[in-house]
């Protein structure tokens, strides 16, 4: 597993690989833009390009985006779904300029739980239409009506997509949450996860120990080992063949020095093989 966190962009999106680098990553997670808008300007052709080089320079071996929380593909409200799309798309078209494989998204909400898997399904088709990146949905918690929170959510929205254009963000906090029991349970989880979305489908991990109990449905980071799922769990995940190329970030509390402990943590739970 490449390990690593979600870092800012202030001031530039240039400066992320460097400031990934300098807490250990080796993967990093950004937003494109400021996550609380709605647009932003455009990425200039000298801002990509010294991105593309940073990434380069600083070692860092993927970059993963994440998409701003106001977007929900998954709303019964018309508007809402049109300026989701539209935010989406844009955000989309951000990622091929910055050489961005993969775009991360929770699916969205609806109380419908088809209509929504319909609505997210028909987004995603629109947006890969005009771009090149990977879509990943993201494992939620299962708080309020979110979909996403049971693999078979997930996999029937693939199923209504170009398959090869979607995968999943394995939510660690949030899989626990929503009811799978990745500390008592790892392997059973992941021969479910295998069996109903595919591990090839699995193509970003995000690495939040959590607060909440197994099927508490809170969406609660905790620091790594200091949480419900414990460091066990994390050391069954960075050493786990299947995942030894897929990044996995860190979201969990309190800014980059804490992201440098939570990386070291991690870093000294991988056997040397
Ligand atoms: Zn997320
Ligand atoms: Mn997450
Ligand atoms: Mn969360």
């Amino acid at each position: 597993m490449y390990l690593g966190a979600h870092v800012s962009i202030a001031k530039s999106i240039a400066l992320a690989p460097e400031r990934g680098k300098s807490i250990g990553c080796e993967a990093i997670q950004i937003f494109t833009k400021n996550q609380r808008q709605w647009r932003a300007r455009e990425i200039g052709g000298e801002e990509a390009k010294e991105f593309e080089e940073n990434m380069k320079k600083n070692e860092i071996k993927e970059a993963v985006a994440h998409v701003s929380y106001l977007i929900n593909l998954g709303s019964s409200n018309s508007e809402l779904w049109k300026k989701s799309l539209e935010s989406f798309m844009h955000e989309t078209n951000r990622c091929d300029v910055l050489g961005i494989d993969h775009l991360v998204i929770h699916p969205g909400t609806n109380r419908d739980e088809s209509e929504g898997i319909k609505r997210i399904a028909e987004g995603i088709n629109r947006a890969i239409e005009s771009s090149n990146v990977i879509i990943a949905l993201e494992t939620t918690a299962g708080q309020g009506n979110s979909i996403g929170h049971r693999f078979e959510q997930l996999s029937s929205i693939i199923e209504l997509t170009d398959k090869k254009r979607v995968s999943v963000c394995f939510d660690t906090c949030h899989t626990y949450a929503a009811g799978y029991d990745i500390k008592e349970s790892y392997e059973k989880v992941m021969e479910e996860f295998d069996s109903v979305i595919g591990m090839k489908h699995l193509s970003t991990i995000h690495l939040n120990d959590s607060k909440g109990s197994c099927g508490s449905h809170l969406d609660r980071h905790e620091h790594i080992g200091k949480g419900a799922l414990g460091t066990e769990t994390f050391r069954r995940l960075v050493n786990d063949k299947r995942l030894s190329k897929v990044p996995g970030i860190l979201e969990t509390p309190g800014g980059d020095e804490e992201f440098k402990k939570n990386l070291d943590t991690l870093k000294a739970l991988r056997y040397s093989f």
